[in-house]
């Protein structure tokens, strides 16, 4: 991919938004509403906003690979503070996926000096688990309802979340569905 396949790509962008609404940028520009927090994966192939077809001002996102809750995650804990304190979203999406590398990364021992503190993090959701069992959905499976409870658990969300539903889901890459999770591990029917 070269710059200037970005560029053009850029400008088909922009000369799209503006023909369908003209004051498109003007609206941007007054500020954000966004309906939901989400939590996703650093992955390429797990684009939130592509994966759900939603438009600019719709999702808050914060991204890092494994979509992981971490309390002593600076980042994650101010893009959560900012989006409950200041957005007031209706819901916090976590969105795991399938063949994550992260995961596989994690519990396959990658032993990577620059990667080791991250992937450390992302082992403790599989410690209670015999993870060599499980198939690549169990996998994921598992961890965004990890995540959950750490999200439960992170002061800023006793704080300011209480009353903010959690929605763990599990995007398939093979087939490019998402698959609500309940939180004893069940997928539902997908009622967002
Ligand atoms: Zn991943």
């Amino acid at each position: 991919m070269k710059w200037k396949e970005l560029k053009r790509k850029n400008k088909l962008f922009f000369e799209e938004m503006r023909k369908v609404d003209p004051y498109f940028f003007d609206k941007m520009v007054q500020g954000q509403e966004p309906e939901l927090f989400v939590l996703a994966c650093s992955d390429s192939r797990v684009s939130p906003s592509v994966i759900t077809q939603m438009p600019l001002g719709k999702l808050f996102i914060h991204r890092n690979i494994g979509n992981q809750v971490n309390e002593h995650d600076e980042s994650f804990s101010a893009s959560l503070y900012y989006a409950l304190k200041h957005l007031k979203v209706k819901g916090i999406l976590i969105i795991g996926h399938t063949h994550c590398g992260g995961i596989d990364a994690a519990v396959n021992g990658n032993n990577e000096e620059a990667l080791k503190p991250w992937l450390k993090g992302i082992r403790e959701s599989f410690k209670n688990e015999d993870s060599t069992l499980m198939c690549t959905s169990q996998l994921s499976k598992t961890n965004v309802l990890k995540q959950v409870e750490r999200l439960q658990a992170h002061a800023i969300y006793k704080e300011l979340g209480q009353h903010v539903p959690i929605i763990p889901v599990v995007y398939h890459i093979e087939n490019g569905k998402i698959e609500h999770i309940d939180y004893d591990g069940n997928a539902i029917a997908l009622d967002m």
